[in-house]
């Protein structure tokens, strides 16, 4: 399975051109755009000189949801902590990790635009928080330079001869079952008056850390609705089956 690239709408086409050109000399080639603000262009094929390729069959999607729908780990970039802290890795500690899970399901680094990195509710649908260690004053790089280190250190972490680490039994469920899940469980907590005592309405972005932290794989989304199925039949012994609702975002 591929490891996928995914630049949340980039503004400049050049910097396209750039992340390509990163992409294929670190052999990789699955690039996926979320509402470029101009693609395809001209920009763009000058700075990939060469990598015209990984340009030509890069896929435009209209949301961030439909760019992740079919993809396992999700590892998204910033230079900086956010409101909800998480544990940050840095490119080296994560990248085996990575090769692995695109040994048995689609994984996928997420770039965010140049001018505002990836929003929150971005950053919540992923599994890793990936930070380049910079010099703590200027911490923010280009996007393709970006781009170029991580790829860099999957590249040295998937040549020949590094041993790699144990095998998932079950790949990692895709986002949208998981985004489904979290419908399904926000609609449950809905259904039995639990109330939120977070503070400033966090409990939604708290469960999904805590799952996205877990990686849940196909078999535990399974049982998790499972169960909620059931409190639900609970609750509503004779009444009718709800639908759930997907999201997209
Ligand atoms: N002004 C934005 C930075 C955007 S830079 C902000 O403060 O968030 C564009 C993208 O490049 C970021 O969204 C991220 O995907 C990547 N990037 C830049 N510097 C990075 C760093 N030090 N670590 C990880 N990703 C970085």
């Amino acid at each position: 399975m591929p490891i996928r690239i995914v630049l949340v709408e980039p503004q400049h086409p050049g910097n396209i051109g750039a992340v390509a050109r990163a992409m294929k000399n670190m052999g990789l080639v699955d690039l996926h755009l979320v509402k470029p603000l101009a693609f395809p262009h001209s920009e763009a094929i000058a700075r990939a000189s060469g990598a015209d390729d990984v340009l030509e069959s890069a896929k435009v999607h209209e949301s961030f949801a439909q760019a992740i729908a079919d993809c396992g780990l999700i590892v998204g970039t910033s230079a900086r902590q956010r409101h909800l802290p998480w544990e940050l890795v840095e490119p080296r500690e994560c990248s085996a990790q990575i090769v692995q899970a695109s040994r048995t399901e689609t994984a996928a680094i997420v770039f965010g635009a140049e001018r505002t990195g990836l929003t929150n509710a971005e950053l919540e649908r992923c599994n890793l928080l990936m930070t380049i260690p910079t010099a703590p004053d200027y911490s923010s790089l280009n996007l393709a330079m970006a781009v170029q280190v991580v790829t860099y250190e999957i590249w040295l972490a998937s040549r020949p001869g590094v041993p790699p680490p144990p095998e998932r039994d079950v790949p990692l469920a895709p986002a949208e079952d998981v985004a489904r899940f979290y419908v399904h469980f926000e609609q449950v907590l809905k259904e039995i008056d639990f109330k939120d005592r977070t503070g400033g309405g966090q409990l939604m972005a708290r469960v999904r850390r805590l799952f996205n932290r877990a990686q849940l794989d196909q078999n535990e989304v399974n049982i998790l609705r499972g169960v909620l199925t059931a409190v639900q039949a609970r609750r509503r012994p004779a009444g009718p089956k709800q639908e759930v609702k997907e999201q997209d975002s």
